[in-house]
């Protein structure tokens, strides 16, 4: 599971030449990139029925909110966000609200009780979504509730559907897996995505060449378990390198990865293809033996370590990141030292950090009290955060003076007069206006460094 900031991205309008002939719907996306793809893979649905992308909740008459549940904050920015939706259907007494994705398979029916929602679909109820959203605007002024389907499909892959855009024309994403088999402690995903199923390798390469034909040159696979992948005889490593091979297609990312699933053959696969991005996303979540396993994460420090170690070895300059739960249940001020050890020891380039919040369904919710006080856990992850600052500041500074090639992505956000691309060790780099093409490559060296951002002129 990749435990990331909550973002919401409003779709693209539909292009310019593409007037609306159906309903309009806005989608805006909480949560993972597998929810981003998700917005896409179910607009593509939306528009084969007929409807027609806007950008604006007040320009739509269905609004589809696709959503996260695994911390209660997310869920909460939710609910709030409904009732803000609600206002607008006060004014529009016929707009439709949509409530999908992991929140609402997790608070399935009992999620009317808190927002305005008029449809609640689970992540394997997409291909249904046109039926639900008709049944749902029939009902809308006649009663009759909130049209639920949340229903887990083991089978589920949503093949023959696109991979999405990843907002800049450049970057795409395709899933590869859906479900989660690992049953952390704390983790309420195996009960939002189901069971863990691949996608048939033959369509992950449909998919990737289909980005490529429409100009995409970086591809980011997604599972929640990536490296994890299974069908049939194919393993993760084997589809990585397959990837590779398609023509055009310039770098491939993966994510999220589970760090015991991490086998010598996809090491192997890092190092030697060079399309490939020598960046791992590694969540290690605690840097105690005590609450590691307490999470079931399946592996202890020294286990960890030497996967890191294994990875370093194979690729020395490869970037590292992580996740970090803050305060899980029994944590103590020793535990909580040892988290900072490890994140010493690491150095990782970046984290996402975040206080633990009890999700109910979990093993954590109904055997393990969440014992640490709330100020506590602020204060731990408070140290985290810092330390992790300090760390980025000081592994980006390293950069400087560094030949590096960067993809330019599009207009840096926040001067658009400058460019911004990725490394292959995906750190942003920002580079003077002009240098480079968006889609293109630019060699640059290294002139200055934040704790998150680099910056380059043309080498
Ligand atoms: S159960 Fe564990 S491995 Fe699966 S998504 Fe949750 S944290 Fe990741």
């Amino acid at each position: 599971m990749t435990t990331q900031l909550v973002q919401i991205r409003a779709r693209r309008a539909a292009s310019p030449a593409a007037e609306p002939t159906g309903p309009r719907v806005y989608v805006e996306t909480h949560g993972c990139q597998m929810n981003v793809a998700d917005s896409e893979l179910l607009l593509g649905v939306l528009a084969g029925a007929g409807y027609a992308a806007v950008t604006r909740p007040e320009d739509a008459d269905v609004v589809v909110v696709n959503t996260c549940a695994v911390r209660e904050k997310a869920e909460t920015k939710v609910v709030n966000r409904a009732h803000e939706l609600g206002a607008l259907q006060r004014q529009r007494p016929d707009l439709v609200i949509s409530i999908v994705g992991c929140m609402a398979e997790h608070l399935k029916d009992g999620l009317a009780d808190l927002a305005p929602v008029d449809v609640i679909a689970g992540p394997d109820s997409y291909r249904r979504l046109p039926e639900l959203l008709a049944e749902a605007r029939q009902r809308r002024g006649g009663g009759g509730g909130a049209v639920v389907d949340v229903k887990l499909d083991k089978d589920e892959t949503y093949e023959g559907l696109d991979g999405a855009d990843a907002g800049d024309g450049v970057s795409g994403f395709v899933t590869i897996q859906r479900g989660c088999d690992k049953f952390c402690t704390f983790c309420v995903v195996p009960f939002t995505r189901g069971r863990e199923r691949g996608t048939a390798p033959r369509e992950v390469l449909r998919q990737v060449r289909a980005l490529v034909e429409r100009g995409y040159k970086e591809v980011t696979l997604l599972g929640q378990t990536v490296n994890s992948y299974a069908w049939e005889d194919s393993t993760f490593a084997q589809l990585l390198r397959a990837v590779a091979r398609v023509d055009g297609l310039e770098r491939i990312r993966f994510t999220s990865p589970y760090p015991v699933d991490f086998t010598d053959d996809v090491i192997a696969a890092i190092a030697e293809e060079p399309k490939i991005g020598k960046y791992v996303h590694l969540p290690v979540q605690s840097g105690s033996d005590a609450v590691l396993a307490r999470m079931r994460r399946g592996y202890t420090v020294a286990e960890y370590l030497a996967i890191v170690g294994r990875l370093r070895a194979a690729v020395p300059t490869i970037a590292l990141s992580t996740d970090i739960l803050s305060g899980f249940s029994g944590e103590t001020d020793a535990d909580h030292a040892a988290t900072l050890d490890l994140m010493r020891a690491v150095r990782f380039d970046s984290a996402f950090m975040f206080a633990y919040s009890e999700r109910d369904l979990t093993y954590a919710a109904k055997k393990l009290p969440d014992d640490v006080a709330p100020a506590v856990k602020q204060r731990r992850l408070a140290e985290i955060v810092a330390l992790q600052d300090r760390i980025s500041a000081e592994v980006f500074a390293a950069q400087v003076g560094r030949a590096a090639r960067v993809l330019v992505h599009g207009p840096s956000k926040r001067n658009p007069a400058e460019l911004a691309g990725r490394t292959d060790d995906w750190k942003t780099v920002i580079l003077p206006a002009g240098v480079g093409t968006i889609g293109g490559f630019v060699d640059v060296t290294i002139t200055r460094s934040t704790q998150a951002t680099l910056f380059g002129t043309p080498a």
